[in-house]
C-alpha cells in the first residue's frame, strides 16, 4: 500500500542540506535504535551503547555556533529531533535534555568561559547534561521553585528537591534552578561526585521506559562560584532556555505521529479481515485520511516555525501553540494507529504501542497542554489566568 505520507510535497520546501542531515539521523534510527529499542524500553533500560554512534552523527548541540556544535538552521534543528522521536522516544527525550536544555541553558546563559568549558565535550557526547527545574511540588508553577542557593565564601550552597530530571542518575553536569537571598533565580551547574547532591531513579513509568528521570536531593551541596551561569538573572532565563527548546518538541510530536501513521498504513494493506484488506474499507480509509490530515497540519506548523525562528520572529505564544497542537494531534494519530492493529497495537514488536504511550509524555513535559493553552489564551485575550 502507499503511504502517501506527504501528499502536500512539503519535503519540495525542505532543503538538500537539512534534507541529509535528517537521513542520517534517521538512517541511525534505523540502524543502531529501532532494533534494540523494544528490549530496553521493556526491561526499563537506558541505552547507554547508542550514543556513541549518536554521537558519531555530530548533531548534538543543535543550533548551537561553535564550541564543536553543528550551529544548525532550526530547520534541520527540528528534523533532528523529529527523525529521533520517530525512531524512538526515549533517545529523543535523552537528546532533548542533553541538546536542547542542559547545553542550550549553558549556550544561553553561560560566561565565554563557562561555554569553552562545558560544551565541547557535552557536543561530543563525552559529557552528559541534565535540566532540573521542575520540584516535587512545582511542575506547571516552576516560577514558585524553593530550591535554595545560599552564598557562602567563594562559592554557593544549594538545598532542596527536584524531580522528573532527565539523565541526572547519570550526568556530569546537573543544570540545577536555584532562589537566592535576594529572591534571585539563577543556575548552577552541580557537577557529577558533588557531596550532597542524591539523584533516583523514577522506576514504575509506563512510558519513555528507556530514558531515565531522576528525584534528586540537594542537601548543603556546595558548587563553586565560577559554575552560576553568569547570565542566569530571572525565572525568565529558565523560560528562555525552555522556549528555545520549545519549537523541538512540537517537532518531537510530529515523528511520533508518523511513525504510528506509517505502521498503521502498513498494516492496513497486510491485515486481512473479512477476506479483503482492511485497507480497501471505508472507515479504515476514512481514518488513515483522518491520521493524514493531522500529519499534514502538525508538517505545515512546524515548517512554519523554522521560518519564524529563523527571521527571529519566535515568540513563546508562536511556540507555545505549535506544542499544544502538535503534541493533542499526535495523540489523536497514535491512539487511531493503535486501534488499527487491533491486538497486535499493544505489542512493542508492531512499533506503534512505544509511541503510543511515549507521545503521553510529549503532551506534558516543558508545559502541559493547558499551560500552552493559557500561554495562547493569554496572547488572545490579553488577560494572563496564571495568578
Ligand atoms: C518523562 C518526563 C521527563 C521530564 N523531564 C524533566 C527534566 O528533564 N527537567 C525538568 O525540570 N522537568 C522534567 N519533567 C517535568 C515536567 O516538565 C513536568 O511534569 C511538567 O511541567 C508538569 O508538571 P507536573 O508534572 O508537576 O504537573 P502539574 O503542574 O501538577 O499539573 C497537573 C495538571 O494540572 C494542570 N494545571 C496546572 N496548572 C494549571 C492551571 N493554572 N490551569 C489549568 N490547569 C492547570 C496541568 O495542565 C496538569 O494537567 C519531566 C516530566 C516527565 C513526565
Amino acid at each position: 500500500m502507499q503511504s502517501a505520507e506527504d501528499l502536500y510535497r512539503l519535503g519540495e520546501k525542505i532543503p538538500e542540506a537539512e534534507r541529509a542531515v535528517a537521513a542520517k539521523v534517521r538512517d541511525y534510527c534505523d540502524t543502531h535504535v529501532r532494533p534494540v529499542i523494544n528490549d530496553h524500553w521493556e526491561r526499563a533500560e537506558f541505552p547507554f551503547a547508542l550514543l556513541e554512534p549518536l554521537a558519531a552523527l555530530g548533531v548534538t548541540g543543535g543550533s548551537i555556533r561553535g564550541y564543536g556544535c553543528p550551529g544548525f538552521s532550526p530547520l534541520a534543528s527540528g528534523l533532528v529531533s523529529m527523525e529521533l522521536a520517530r525512531g524512538d522516544g526515549s533517545i529523543s527525550t535523552f537528546m532533548g535534555v542533553q541538546s536542547g536544555l542542559a547545553m542550550n541553558a549553558i549556550a544561553l546563559l553561560g560566561s565565554e568561559e563557562q561555554k569553552q568549558r562545558f560544551l565541547p565535550g557535552m557536543a561530543r557526547l563525552e559529557k552528559i547534561g541534565a535540566f532540573a527545574l521542575t520540584e516535587p511540588d512545582h511542575g506547571s508553577d516552576a516560577v514558585a521553585l524553593e530550591t535554595t542557593a545560599r552564598r557562602l565564601g567563594d562559592g554557593y550552597v544549594l538545598d532542596g528537591a527536584k524531580r522528573w530530571i532527565g539523565n541526572a542518575v547519570f550526568a556530569d553536569y546537573v543544570v540545577v534552578w536555584a532562589r537566592d537571598a535576594h529572591e534571585t533565580v539563577g543556575a548552577y551547574i552541580v557537577e557529577k561526585g558533588t557531596p550532597g547532591f542524591e539523584a533516583t531513579l523514577i522506576t514504575g513509568k509506563i512510558a519513555k521506559r528507556a530514558s531515565w528521570q531522576a528525584d534528586i536531593t540537594l542537601t548543603d551541596c556546595r558548587v563553586p562560584a565560577e559554575n552560576r551561569l553568569e547570565l542566569s538573572e530571572t525565572f525568565a532565563d529558565a523560560a528562555k532556555v525552555l522556549g528555545a527548546a520549545r519549537p523541538n518538541i512540537a517537532w518531537g510530536a510530529l515523528g511520533h505521529a508518523l511513525a504510528a501513521y506509517d505502521a498503521a498504513v502498513r498494516y492496513a494493506g497486510e491485515r486481512q479481515s473479512f477476506g479483503q484488506p482492511i485497507g480497501a474499507t471505508q472507515l479504515v480509509q476514512y481514518r488513515l485520511a483522518k491520521m493524514l490530515a493531522d500529519i499534514t497540519s502538525m508538517w505545515l506548523i512546524c515548517l512554519r516555525l523554522a521560518e519564524l525562528a529563523d527571521e527571529g520572529a519566535m515568540t513563546a505564544p508562536i511556540a507555545s501553540m505549535a506544542k499544544m497542537h502538535n503534541a493533542e494531534h499526535a495523540l489523536r494519530v497514535v491512539a487511531e494507529a493503535r486501534d488499527l492493529l487491533g491486538g497486535n497495537g499493544i505489542l512493542l514488536e508492531y512499533d506503534v504501542a512505544r509511541h503510543f504511550v511515549d507521545a503521553q509524555v510529549v503532551s506534558t513535559v516543558e508545559g502541559t497542554d493547558a499551560v500552552h493553552a493559557l500561554i495562547v489564551g493569554r496572547e488572545i485575550t490579553g488577560y494572563s489566568s496564571f495568578s
